[in-house]
């Protein structure tokens, strides 16, 4: 798509209408880039913020050649575009990131295999398609193990851990039929993720490393500076960077990854990528000079990348369900910055909103 490249990007077609996409939006007005959103959702949180919006399946051809006629290139925020919508932009026009970085995220399996060839340490895993796989894989591997489907899981959601050899059939029952994965056992004491941006020339800006917390395998709080070793934190920064330059990458990607202690010392094993902007980078609105919303932004539309100055230390603390019932109470908290992304309906496990609750720093990082 290099005939196309070098328009100068003003408008950006978004693929999927969330909070993501919705900040995305935000970031992007600050530099006048104008977001065109394609969403099947009527309410989609990105439509109240966007130049314009198409409400479409993500099947839709009409729909496509209209988004593909009314902006200069597309991105998404989610990986699960189907890859014949993203080839059917991409005759088209940029897409970015990249069909790699779609293909290697979507399917967990592609992805860790992936990983592996990078020689990132990650779970030991095997295919599983039939229940002698997950048998055979159990034997290998050991006990407790976690079966994946390959696609489409997020927040635990597909996902079983089997802890003995009577947890098997159920797991395996779980995944519907679903191709899966089976990972090893990973015993993590705590959970982090890098954020690495690539831009268009293939500069990397790579954040300061988060810390997260879970609840119910949704995310809770991200947390910066994280306190790890400094040689742990610079082997994350160089997971990113690794992987976004592999994929030849052009946005923010997350890499997931778990953190291990052993005698020998921190280690890190790496779970999952996004290739998008991640719910664990939220707190570079509020912490740092420019979000990665905006970073995301800039690297799709062909702009400069900045140092990723962090001139606060950072709590990121997610409204969850009823977390949201009475936002103006975080209002009124010094330090506190309020982020709702305009859902009507408070649903359990719904993400709502986010705070931010930075500490100023006497030097900025970056
Ligand atoms: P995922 O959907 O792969 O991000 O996994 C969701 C959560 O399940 C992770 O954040 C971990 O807390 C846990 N988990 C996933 N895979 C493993 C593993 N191989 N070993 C231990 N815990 C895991």
């Amino acid at each position: 798509m290099t005939d196309h490249a070098a328009r100068p990007v003003r408008t950006v077609g978004m693929l999927g209408g969330g909070q993501l996409g919705r900040m995305m939006a935000l970031a992007g007005a600050r530099l006048g880039l104008r977001c065109v959103v394609l969403c099947p959702d009527p309410d989609s949180p990105a439509f109240e913020v966007a130049a314009g919006h198409i409400v479409a399946p993500y099947e839709d051809e009409a729909a496509l050649a209209d988004l593909a006629d009314r902006v200069d290139v597309v991105t998404y925020e989610f990986e699960n575009v189907p890859a014949a919508t993203a080839a059917f932009l991409a005759a088209r026009l940029p897409v970015r990131p990249g069909p790699r970085s779609l293909e290697v995220s979507q399917d967990r399996l592609a992805e860790k295999t992936f990983l592996a060839g990078l020689g990132i340490p990650t779970a030991p895993f095997r295919a599983v398609d039939t229940l002698a796989d997950l048998q055979n894989g159990l034997a290998e591997l050991g006990y407790p193990a976690v079966l994946k489907t390959r696609r489409f899981g997020y927040d635990g959601k597909g996902q079983a851990k089997i802890g003995t050899p009577g947890d098997v059939v159920a797991a395996f029952e779980a995944m519907k039929g679903a191709p899966a994965i089976l990972e090893g056992w990973v015993p993590f004491s705590r959970e982090i993720s890098v954020l690495t941006a690539r831009g268009l020339d293939g500069r990397l800006v790579t954040y300061d490393v988060p810390e997260n917390e879970h609840r119910q395998h949704i995310l809770k709080f991200s947390r910066v500076p994280s306190g790890l070793a400094p040689e742990t934190e610079a082997q994350a920064r160089r997971i990113g960077e690794a992987v976004a330059t592999a994929l030849e990458h052009v946005g923010v990607l997350a890499v997931e990854l778990f953190l291990v202690e052993t005698a020998e010392g921190e280690r890190l094993v790496a779970n999952e990528i996004a290739p998008r902007v991640h719910n664990s980078g939220h707190w570079t609105e509020s912490a740092c000079l420019v979000s990665q919303f905006e970073a995301h932004m800039r690297a799709v539309a062909g702009l400069p990348l900045a140092a990723p100055v962090r001139h606060s230390d950072v709590e990121m603390e997610n409204l969850i369900g009823d977390d949201a019932r009475d936002p103006e109470r975080y209002l009124g908290e010094a330090g506190a910055s309020l982020h709702l992304y305009g859902k009507t309906e408070i649903r359990p496990g719904r993400k709502m909103g986010h705070v931010n609750r930075i500490r100023p720093r006497p030097r900025p990082i970056g």
